[in-house]
């Protein structure tokens, strides 16, 4: 056994992890020529290939995918018959939305009460730090085999990373995967995320009249293309807000840890005085039902409006599916429940856009305990099983490719980050104890292979 300096080394790391990250969030790495540059993401690839390179990690190199984005691969070996590990990230990022709504600048990494601010800062960059830290703490001394996989464009859901998967099974075989795009609880308790939702999103165009109309003139007979879509976007939730797509069972209840409905209140930024929704527990209703969000809808703004009956209008639609709910199946019945509800004949038209299937993650096996072990090391305190709302496709992916691997969620995106919103942050704290439950599980998970079972 190592006399365990590990948690030293990495609090030695730090300041080291934070010149990671404030590189890393430099770059303005959306993975969409509309937002952000090409070179941006060019830029964080080259950065990527360097670090992981500068850990130890050979054959570091990118690989063009299906979609246009670069997918990071490396590969260090551990000692002979040690298991292999492999880590993901991603290093593509959400678009800032807004810049006026940061509190500081959206893409300098900036300390402020004690939390690191900046795009990407938790979702997924702090994931990468973590990683670095995990393996420059390491060192030479690998306990596994490493390989890495960092996927370019998860933020856009365009799927890139998806197909290269199983085209690319031995450039990434594993016996446990980390997916690194995670985090706990609440800061400070450690966590596993064992179940993730899965996602269908449609878009539904309603057309009603072949030009727009004086609303004076014909309003009141003339059919509103933008109120026929109200109406059925309405049917989407009941009074209490429970999510009333028909056919689609909303009553699962989450058998893990409870989300208690005041700090739900906190993460989620809830105003005071206003409901949370839904008829059963918080926890039930984010991580074991299905939930229809309007990401969008075009029809005019309100600045720039003029007296007119509205022709047509769109919406785009993110129904999430819980783990036992089939996603396809899930967004058939949106497409059916949108084209029944639809009034006055108005014309539909219904595209379907991804989908991804609900993920149940490990919940046995050597890489299992050794991570409970660590975790329990970490933190002094015992871990919680969680799910999440949000759903990772490449879980399913990874699961079907290669169906003995463990795989297991874990990261520093922890409630308090506000991930995809602005004034993303992540917790330095976590970022340390998460690279040392990182280190400290890969040393574990080499003995607990190598025991006999
Ligand atoms: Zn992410």
């Amino acid at each position: 056994m190592h006399t365990d300096t590990l948690r030293d080394d990495i609090k030695a790391l730090m300041p080291r992890a934070k010149g990671d990250l404030a590189e890393m969030v430099s770059f303005r790495s959306i993975h969409d020529p509309a937002q952000s540059p090409p070179a941006e993401c060019d830029r964080m690839v080259d950065w990527l290939i360097e670090a992981f390179a500068d850990v130890g990690l050979r054959d570091v190199q990118a690989h063009v995918t299906d979609d246009g984005s670069r997918a990071v691969t490396g590969f260090a070996e551990g000692p002979l018959d040690a298991p292999t590990v492999l880590l993901y990230f991603h290093h593509d990022v959400q678009p800032p939305l807004g810049d006026d709504a940061w509190d500081s600048p959206v893409w300098t990494l900036t300390e402020r009460g004690g939390r690191w601010y900046g795009r990407g800062a938790a979702d997924c960059k702090g994931n990468i730090a973590m990683h670095l830290t995990a393996l420059r703490a390491l060192g030479k001394d690998l306990p596994v085999n490493i390989k890495i996989i960092g996927e370019g464009s998860e933020e856009q859901g365009t799927g890139g990373l998806e197909a290269f998967v199983p085209k690319h099974a031995d450039l990434l075989a594993a016996d446990t995967i980390l997916v690194c795009d995670a985090g706990n609880f609440a800061v400070g308790v450690p966590s596993l995320t064992t179940s993730l939702r899965g996602l269908a999103n449609v878009v539904v165009t309603v057309r009603s009249l072949s030009s727009p109309m004086h609303s004076g003139m014909f309003g009141g007979a003339a059919p509103d293309a933008l109120a026929a879509l109200i109406a059925m976007l309405a049917t989407l939730r009941d009074d209490a807000g429970n999510t009333t797509v028909r056919g689609l069972d909303a009553t699962g209840v989450w058998p893990g840890v409870d989300y208690p409905p005041e700090q739900f209140r906190v993460d989620g930024n809830v105003l005071a005085g206003v409901d949370l929704l839904g008829g059963g527990r918080v926890s039930d209703m984010v991580w074991a039902r299905p939930a229809a969000t309007v990401l969008g809808i075009d029809c005019p703004p309100v600045v720039g409006s003029s007296a007119a009956i509205q022709p047509e209008a769109r919406a785009r639609i993110n129904l999430r599916v819980p783990p036992g709910m089939d996603a396809v199946s899930a967004q058939d019945a949106l497409v059916d429940h949108l084209t029944a509800v639809a009034p006055w004949h108005v014309h539909v038209e219904i595209e379907r856009e991804a989908n991804g299937q609900p993920f149940t993650g490990t919940n046995s096996g050597p890489g299992y305990e050794a991570m409970l072990d660590s975790m329990r090391a970490a933190y002094g305190r015992d871990v919680v099983m969680q799910g999440q709302g949000g759903s990772i496709p490449l879980c399913t992916v990874f699961q079907e490719t290669f169906p003995d691997a463990e795989i297991m969620l874990i990261g520093v995106e922890e409630p308090l980050c506000l991930i995809h919103a602005p004034n993303e942050s992540v917790d330095p704290t976590e970022i340390e104890n998460m690279a040392y439950v990182e280190a400290s599980f890969l040393r574990r998970y080499a003995e607990r292979f190598a025991a006999p079972r």
